[in-house]
């Protein structure tokens, strides 16, 4: 039997089959066939979802895009890519950069697929962006009947395809807003929490990306801005200090060990997130600056497993949820391995997007898994799910969540359109899945 393993370890697929069509040809055949048979099928991006959402059950059939990856068409002019929805964001970093092009922002992880991307509501962070499909264009997809279907930004349509969960059908093309390739200057500055909040309006203004973090059982939070620059790029040996050392070397492999041995006994966490954040922030009064290009200031390298929750919510309650949460830590002595982080994205008009409407702040926070060992964390994850909802929180679609049909229906004004949408695109529901059965309450 064929397996499917998401990055975090968490899912295990066993579909009947997986695969992997070259042409437009294949991908509308085994669509077709599908449908004839009633046949549960899913695409899979990059498996970098948290949860089960690409997969297709034991009786169902996987497609992967992979190798329908091209970039088919630049428009110069227009600063526009159109590619088959197989290619991954390095892949394409990589043939947008002889032409001049890069992508407009993205989040820390920076190897998922582009259709993926566009069905999850993938994010990075900065007031004047939205999440990944504000920047498309216009896709092209294969419904579930097997008919090809070009969807523009400014369709009606496009509010469902904007964040369709893969529910909708195969994407097979994107058109991508790019701009002209640009640095961003990175400045990492720890502040008090009260200072980032008495200046909130400022810096989420005056930056072109700013995000925050907050370290577990210290006092430590420290802002991350970066803008455009013209100034010459960091030096390659800098760049492999920052990322290879610091980012892979320390950050995951010495943090991995020493977690491992916290896994044993919980209560070494302060320790380790004080001794880490001494060695990864900048210290009290300094800040660090570096220039890279764009998708490099973007990354993040992640080596260590994990699993996360990140809900958004209005962006006038990051400072109510975010103490809420803080307090919570405190008075349930839950042992919190990572960074807690807070990401700001603008609204939009998708029905399932969770930017749906308002502008947002993300909150973000995971546990690790050191060597695979996972420490409890459900009990963690629920009473975060708690506090979220109660802000009206939305969850990311790639990550965890515990909520029930209800709480969705209430927090996407939009929820039985889409579904009908779905349903009336896919009467077989052959797209739909465990997942979706969950969301559904079915
Ligand atoms: C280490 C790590 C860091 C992360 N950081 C971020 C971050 O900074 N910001 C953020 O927003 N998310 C982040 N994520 C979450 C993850 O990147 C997103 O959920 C992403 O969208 C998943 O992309 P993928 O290519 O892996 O898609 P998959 O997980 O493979 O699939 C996701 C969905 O897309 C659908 N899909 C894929 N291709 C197609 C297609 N051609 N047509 C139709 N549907 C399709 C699938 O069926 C599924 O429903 C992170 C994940 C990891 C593991």
């Amino acid at each position: 039997m064929k397996k499917i393993r998401n990055w975090a370890h968490t899912t295990l697929c066993r579909p009947k089959d997986i695969f992997y069509p070259q042409t437009e040809e294949e991908i509308v055949d085994i669509v077709k066939i599908c449908n004839a048979n009633r046949t549960p099928l899913k695409v899979v991006g990059k498996a970098h979802s948290y949860n089960d959402i690409f997969c297709a059950g034991e009786e169902g059939i996987v497609v992967s895009l992979k190798k329908f990856d091209r970039i088919e068409h630049i428009d110069y002019e227009k600063k526009c890519v159109t590619v088959q929805a197989g290619i991954d964001i390095p892949r394409l970093i990589k043939r947008l950069k002889p032409h001049g092009l890069s992508l407009k922002n993205l989040g820390t992880n920076i190897f998922d697929n582009i259709a993926g991307a566009c069905s999850t509501g993938y994010h990075g962070s900065g007031m004047n962006f939205g999440i990944f499909s504000t920047d498309v264009v216009e896709m092209e997809v294969v419904t579930p009947a097997g008919e090809k279907k070009r969807i523009r930004r400014e369709d009606e349509a496009f509010k469902a395809y904007g964040t369709g969960l893969g529910m909708l059908g195969i994407i097979i093309r994107v058109t991508l807003q790019c701009e002209p390739f640009y640095k961003l200057e990175v400045v990492e500055k720890r502040m008090k929490l009260e200072e980032i909040e008495a200046q909130f309006s400022t810096l989420l203004q005056e930056n072109r990306h700013f995000k925050f973090i907050w370290i577990p059982h210290t006092d430590h939070f420290m802002v991350w801005l970066a803008n455009k620059t013209d100034k010459s790029e960091s030096s390659f040996l800098k760049k492999l200090y920052t990322y290879g050392f610091i980012g892979v070397v320390v950050n995951n492999f010495l943090h991995e060990a020493l977690l491992f041995l916290a896994s044993f006994n919980r209560k070494l966490v302060p320790k380790i997130n004080r001794f880490m954040s001494r060695i990864l922030l900048p210290a009290e009064g300094e800040e660090a600056r570096s220039v890279y290009a764009s998708h490099w200031a973007f990354f993040l390298p992640h080596v260590l497993k994990q699993d996360v929750v990140e809900y958004a919510f209005n962006i006038e309650e990051t400072f109510d949820v975010f103490r809420e949460i803080i307090e919570m830590i405190k008075t349930k002595k839950i042992y919190v391995d990572t960074p807690i982080e807070v990401r700001f994205v603008k609204k939009d008009d998708f029905w399932m997007s969770p930017t749906q409407g308002e502008d947002v702040c993300f909150i973000g926070t995971k546990i690790h898994f050191p060597l695979m060992r996972r420490p409890e964390y459900f009990r963690y994850f629920s009473l975060i799910d708690q506090i979220l909802l109660k802000h009206r929180g939305r969850p990311h679609w790639g990550k965890q969540f515990r909520i029930t049909t209800e709480d969705f229906r209430r927090n996407y004004p939009h929820w039985d359109k889409f579904w009908a949408f779905a349903d009336k695109e896919d009467p077989n529901r052959i797209f739909q899945n465990r997942f979706s059965k969950q969301l559904r309450g079915e």
